[in-house]
């Protein structure tokens, strides 16, 4: 479900997160590995008030994965902990809990020290609508808790979830608003699915996938598609980025009377391809 956001509903999701932050000790922050910065809030510096944050790079069995390293090294030296993960099989998820300990482990040893006997870590998971909040709340409790869907204004009761012996999980997520401003960021976002095709338009979102994929990526396009090696495909040449979404669409039969090429059809079943991962691993954004 795509939620509208208007500056109402902003204020109350980011007041809702800040209400949950005094429960927790520390944050998972949910990007998608394949766009690392159009994913992320534009106010989460702010939003989590210096709360120690882990920040998940989820759906990296979609991103590049040379891409996604270089972002692991960019978060790095921006001190932050950032790890790749896929929450729809599990890949990588079992690191979390001891990335979390690593990052609470001063705060830990210090009332250790004082001869407190450490509670379990408090945790909550914040991103912006399917980005991968509900699978990997399922994941960490091995099994179905979280509804998947986004109503920032629905609350129900709270519940803390046991991850191991050591950590405690909010039930539910804090939903963020994506960083929609930029209209690049607005196309990225619709190519991987987390704005849907009824905001932008599909021809649009495809057109703005093709042409990026073309540039860094011709070679599994090209053969994901089946198209001549020649086939021109200059990113900054219109005609040719049409002309290869029309051949993609002959290809896969969207054809309207006359044997004119259904464009939006050809352009909604291109991108259902891209975001089942048909062409193969992909990143929309890198860091350097
Ligand atoms: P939420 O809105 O943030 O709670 O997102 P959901 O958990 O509902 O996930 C949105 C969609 O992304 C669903 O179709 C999930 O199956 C899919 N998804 C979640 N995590 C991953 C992942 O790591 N890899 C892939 N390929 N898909 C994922």
């Amino acid at each position: 479900m795509t939620i509208q956001w208007f500056p109402g509903h902003m204020t109350r999701a980011r007041r809702q997160i800040q209400e949950k932050l005094k429960l927790i000790d520390v944050v998972i922050e949910l990007i998608d590995a394949r766009l690392p910065l159009s994913s992320r809030n534009p106010m989460i510096d702010e939003i989590l008030q210096g709360k120690p944050r882990l920040i998940i790079m989820n759906k990296a069995d979609l991103a590049d994965p040379a891409v996604t390293r270089q972002w692991q090294d960019y978060f790095k030296e921006q001190g932050h902990a950032a790890f790749p993960v896929d929450a729809s099989t599990g890949t990588g998820v079992k690191e979390i809990p001891g990335q979390l300990k690593l990052l609470l482990k001063e705060k830990i040893d210090k009332q250790i020290a004082k001869g407190m006997k450490p509670r379990a870590i408090r945790a909550l998971i914040v991103g912006i609508p399917n980005v991968g909040k509900s699978t990997l709340i399922n994941r960490l409790a091995g099994r179905s808790i979280a509804a998947t869907g986004d109503r920032p204004g629905v609350t129900k009761g709270q519940q803390w979830i046991k991850v191991g012996s050591e950590i405690e999980l909010l039930d539910t997520p804090g939903i963020l608003w994506p960083k929609f401003e930029d209209q690049n960021v607005g196309y990225k976002l619709a190519v991987t699915g987390a704005i849907k095709e009824e905001i932008l338009n599909a021809e649009d979102i495809a057109f703005f996938a093709v042409k990026y994929l073309v540039s860094y990526y011709w070679d599994a396009f090209r053969e994901r598609f089946e198209l001549e090696e020649d086939t021109p495909h200059n990113p900054d040449e219109s005609d040719e980025i049409v002309a290869i979404m029309e051949a993609i669409g002959r290809k896969r039969g969207c054809l309207v009377s006359g044997g004119r090429v259904d464009l939006e059809k050809a352009s909604r079943t291109l991108l259902r391809e891209l975001r089942a991962g048909k062409m193969g691993r992909f990143s929309m954004e890198s860091p350097y």
